[in-house]
């Protein structure tokens, strides 16, 4: 195998998007079949793969999972092995998670572990959401391949290189996607009459909107609404027919994200009566939060704590969201930062991580997995 460096410099020339990682994915095999050993498989899921390395003594089945999907980004690091794939960019760092996973691979097939080892290379982190529909698969077509564990880290561009930082319950916030169309009739502007305007209806909607985290949700608990997006219109005396709104809701707890939605419901419902048209609602890409288990977290920070050169820190949580939230509803575990120290932050075209990183943590997480009891 290549030194874990010069496999992440490979592909992160290649970032593909959600469920398009068709070089990605044939690189991952080109990587994987000369460490195949007889008591190594891998299944492929769509543009994923997933890797069983079967334990000496098992008794249980840990998981670990990486996302393999870059982003429509167009990359500003001017480094020499930057992006060839113009207008694409790994800038959520998981061309780094990716390596980490194959070093985790190549330390496992080196020593077997007591354990059984799964590994997820899991597409469509960024959208529209691959974990969701890969477990779901896993479970019905590969049952025996459900991990009883599941763990897996995402860079943190803030923190110093070799930190864990995590907490027990929630590390990353419930999100969804929000896009609104409002249908309504056009026409002259000097006859509104004969018109039903939509920016009208799409700028009163976007006010109730704001009522709902201040009115509905509990203060204590904290949620966001930010429309991002207004569209109405073609031309200053011209009536609109149509108008969309984009956004994003963020909660932290899966509770609040349904109130949410009860209330975005009614308050477009109440729009179609009051501006006579027709709202038609999509939520796009929805992540359920990342929950760790406590004692799955709690493990994360005191293993981390006794290693020489890693740095333990329990973090707030983050309104950021996480696909693999949909495994963690399912499969008790954790997920961790790991520092990165870049000065650019996620999804930033200049992001440029640390690569020191990989081997702390392909290290790091093949001594915790090996001690996980
Ligand atoms: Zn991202
Ligand atoms: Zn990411």
């Amino acid at each position: 195998m290549k030194s874990l460096v010069e496999i992440r410099r490979d592909l992160h020339k290649i970032p593909e998007i959600g469920f398009q990682e068709f070089k990605t994915q044939r690189y991952l095999l080109e990587t994987l079949q000369p460490l195949m050993t007889p008591f190594m498989k891998i299944i492929q899921w769509k543009t994923g793969l997933i890797v069983r390395i079967e334990g000496v003594n098992p008794t249980f089945k840990l998981g670990w999972r990486t996302d393999i999907d870059g982003l429509p980004v167009d990359e500003q690091t001017g480094l020499e092995f930057a992006s060839e794939h113009t207008g694409f960019m790994h800038a959520c760092g998981h061309d780094i998670h990716m390596t980490i996973a194959l070093g985790l691979v190549e330390r496992f097939t080196k020593v077997q572990p007591q354990q059984t080892m799964i590994i997820f290379f899991q597409p469509a982190e960024e959208g529209p959401g691959g974990a969701e529909p890969m477990l779901a698969w896993v479970k019905e077509a590969h049952p025996e391949w459900v991990p009883d564990y599941m763990f897996a880290c995402h860079i943190a561009p803030e923190y110093p290189v070799g930190t864990v930082a995590t907490r027990a319950g929630m590390l990353f916030a419930n999100t969804s996607e929000l896009f609104i169309d409002l249908k309504g009739v056009g026409g002259h502007a000097a006859f509104p009459h004969q018109t039903k305007d939509m920016t009208i209806a799409a700028a009163n909607l976007i006010m109730q909107l704001q009522t709902i985290v201040s009115r509905n949700i509990n203060p204590l608990e904290g949620s966001v609404i930010t429309v991002g997006k207004l569209t109405s219109g073609t031309v200053q005396n011209v009536i609109s027919d149509y108008a969309r709104l984009e956004g994003t809701i963020r909660t932290v707890t899966a509770d609040a994200m349904a109130r949410i939605k009860e209330r975005i419901e009614a308050l477009c419902r109440a729009t179609e009566i009051g501006f006579e048209c027709e709202v038609t609602i999509d939520y796009g890409a929805m992540y359920y939060q990342v929950f760790n288990q406590e004692a799955s977290a709690n493990a994360l920070l005191s293993y981390a704590k006794e290693q020489e050169g890693m740095i333990s820190y329990e973090c707030p949580p983050a309104m950021t969201g996480e696909d693999f939230g949909f495994f963690l509803k399912e499969i008790p575990g954790a997920m961790f930062w790991a520092g990165a120290n870049t000065e650019y932050g996620l999804h930033h075209s200049k992001i440029n991580p640390d690569e020191s990183l990989i081997e702390k943590n392909v290290a790091f997480v093949e001594g915790f997995l090996r001690q996980f009891a």
